[in-house]
């Protein structure tokens, strides 16, 4: 097809597809998946390899967010049955982390439910930060504490912090209808601020939420705009007890487009499949794979994936290897434009892991 060799040809030239080029992706018939899937694979190849990239959630602090986020189980009244505590203590947390880094993941994303952390909350996560670094060296930790103040990016920074994860989860047009406490433009700026302080910015979307193919193409190209180091592609598991209860509206066909074309928009990026991949992608699991190129390991957030040991398995069978500590994520070109702002930020004193 004329459409997915341009596809390939611009994503191998770091170029952006049209906006029209992006929604034909979305609406390709299932009868040409595979198709879609080989050219997806081919960007995918080029900047990452086989490899596949494990992460590790450790969540901080559950439930009990004053926020009303219409997909979130841990939103202001949810009735949905999560665990609901309050920051797990340094120690605690290190210790979750040393079981995710065991099962081979190289990230650990720190995340507290919540509008965004107090100054108290940023020096928790520092404390934390460090316990975990002081267990596992060469790690990569992602603080994810939801919407940031002035100056707490740099202070994660000087904490130890690689990067902060704030998903822009859909359209700036639809995002009133997910959401009235804080808008679009909040997590933006929150992202923005991630970057002038020199973390590595990770930012996706949630798909499956009623939105149409148009507002899945505009939050890939905002995200595309910003310019993130990672993109999570969520996808909604409709929680009891939410007003999106009732949203089952993904066919494993349908998450594999949407990957693909968000793989499109950002052909050396790292892609990840985050919530719901197993519940939506089901066993077409192994062939998404061939379009992302990391994934979250085992339990997340307050679902529980797959055990770590069956995704390992899952790799393996698929014939991809698992990305090891020594290797760097990024392509050299994405990676050496990071490290620049960051020498930019802090003077010329780069943080052992940067
Ligand atoms: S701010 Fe975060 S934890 Fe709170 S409701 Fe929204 S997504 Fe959930």
């Amino acid at each position: 097809m004329d459409l997915l060799k341009t596809l390939v040809d611009k994503g191998l030239r770091r170029e952006l597809p049209s906006r029209d080029e992006a929604l034909a992706v979305l609406a390709t018939p299932d009868d040409d998946l595979l198709d879609v899937v080989a050219a997806a694979g081919k960007v995918r190849r080029k900047y990452f390899g086989r490899r596949v990239k494990l992460n590790y959630l450790v969540n901080l602090k559950s439930g009990l967010c004053p926020e009303d986020c219409g997909y979130c189980s841990q939103r202001l009244g949810s009735k949905a049955e999560i665990l609901k505590y309050t920051w797990l203590k340094p120690g605690e947390a290190a210790a979750a982390a040393a079981s995710g880094v065991a099962g081979g993941a190289k990230r650990v994303c720190l995340v507290a439910s919540g509008r965004g952390p107090t100054d108290r909350d940023v020096d928790r996560v520092a404390d934390t930060i460090s316990a975990i670094r002081d267990e596992n060296e060469g790690v990569e930790v992602c603080a994810c504490l939801g919407l940031l103040s002035d100056g707490q990016a740099d202070r994660l920074r000087a904490a130890g912090a690689d990067a902060y994860n704030h998903n822009l989860n859909t359209s700036e047009e639809m995002y009133g209808d997910i959401c009235s406490t804080h808008d679009f433009s909040d997590r933006v700026q929150t992202v923005k601020q991630a970057q002038a302080a020199g973390l590595s910015a990770c930012s996706g979307l949630i798909a499956g939420m009623g939105e149409s193919d148009a507002d899945l193409v505009d939050v890939a190209f905002a995200l595309r705009e910003m310019d993130p180091d990672s993109v999570p592609v969520n996808f909604l598991i409709p929680f009891e007890g939410t007003p999106l209860a009732k949203e089952w509206n993904l066919t494993p066909q349908r998450a594999m487009k949407i990957l693909a074309m968000v793989r499109f928009v950002h052909p050396d990026v790292e892609v990840r499949i985050a919530g719901g991949r197993e519940v939506h992608l089901r066993s077409l699991q192994p062939l998404a794979l061939h379009i992302a190129n990391s994934i979250f390991l085992g339990d997340y957030l307050t679902s529980e994936g797959q055990a770590g040991k069956a995704d390992l398995d899952m790799i393996a069978d698929a014939g991809f290897e698992v990305e090891g500590q020594e290797t760097t994520t990024l392509p050299e070109h994405r990676d050496a434009e990071l490290v620049a702002v960051r020498r930019r930020g802090a003077g010329t004193e780069l943080p052992p892991n940067a």
